[in-house]
């Protein structure tokens, strides 16, 4: 059980090459980090996963558990277990927070089966006190005037409550305050399952002070070119990313 990524190569729709024949294997039971310089494709990589509109696979390939999902669609791929956090979704007026989650785990169940609600409220508020969120969030519209912090507590809230197989985080570049990211880091951490495989993007080490990763991997100008354990990403924030030139292939 794992999420392979094969030499996988992406481009932009002006044919500029982004990825430039990554290889990566998340087995489930395991958190990946990837880490590395701004620009070096880490969130075109969890978009090019997550079947965004945009990019196009010219080689390579990526199967879940086997199955080859780059001809799914978005929804499909998230059906299948594939979950991508902090994406800073859309909003979605008139809807709230309770009810979108509520759909989303609805629409993965078979035709006829109705969601349990008082299992469900049951559930979602456990997840809230995890995350230290006011009751009152439930009742407001998907990210209407969320904060950031809130948006990334929302977002690690519907990873609780879908329960993917495979996760992928990409903290952005714009970054977490302390507090949010150690709201992030008790969900994440809530999450490891020896039946589930997570990825971590981040630009920075400090995300990993909380969220201790099996494997780190450094991604430069759409490669990844070193992989290593947690003390990788030590190594890292000592050197800084220049060391790398040394490591990238031209
Ligand atoms: P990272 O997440 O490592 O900072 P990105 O994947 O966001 O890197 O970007 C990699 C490169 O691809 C950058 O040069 C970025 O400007 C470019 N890029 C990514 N997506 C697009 C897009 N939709 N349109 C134009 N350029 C893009
Ligand atoms: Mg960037
Ligand atoms: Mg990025």
């Amino acid at each position: 059980m794992s999420l392979v990524i094969t030499d996988l190569h992406a481009q932009l729709e002006d044919g500029t090459e982004i990825l430039k024949g990554v290889t990566l294997e998340i087995p489930a039971g395991e958190v990946h980090a990837i880490m590395g310089p701004n620009g070096s494709g880490k969130s075109t990589l969890s978009k090019v996963i997550s079947g965004h509109e945009g990019y196009e696979v010219t080689a390579g390939s990526v199967t879940l558990d086997g199955e080859d999902i780059l001809e799914m669609s978005i929804d499909e791929r998230s059906r299948a277990g594939v979950f991508l956090a902090f994406q800073y979704p859309a909003e979605v007026p008139g809807v709230s927070n309770a009810n979108f989650i509520r759909a989303a785990l609805q629409a993965r169940l078979p035709k006829g089966q109705e969601l349990d609600a008082v299992a469900y409220y049951k559930s979602l508020y456990e997840k809230m006190d995890l995350l230290e969120m006011d009751r009152k969030f439930t009742a407001r519209a998907v990210n209407e005037g969320f904060s950031g912090g809130e948006k990334k507590r929302n977002e690690i809230l519907q990873m609780l409550m879908l329960e993917p197989k495979y996760c992928i985080l990409d903290e952005t570049d714009s970054g977490l305050d302390i507090d949010a990211l150690k709201i992030v880091a008790k969900g994440v951490n809530a999450m490891r399952s020896t039946d589930r495989g997570m990825l971590l993007i981040t630009h920075y080490q400090r995300l990993l002070d909380y969220i201790k990763p099996d494997v780190v991997h450094v991604m430069s100008a759409g490669r990844i070119v070193k992989t290593g354990g947690p003390e990788l990403a030590l190594e890292l924030e000592e050197k800084g990313y220049d060391f790398l030139k040394e490591l990238t292939v031209a």
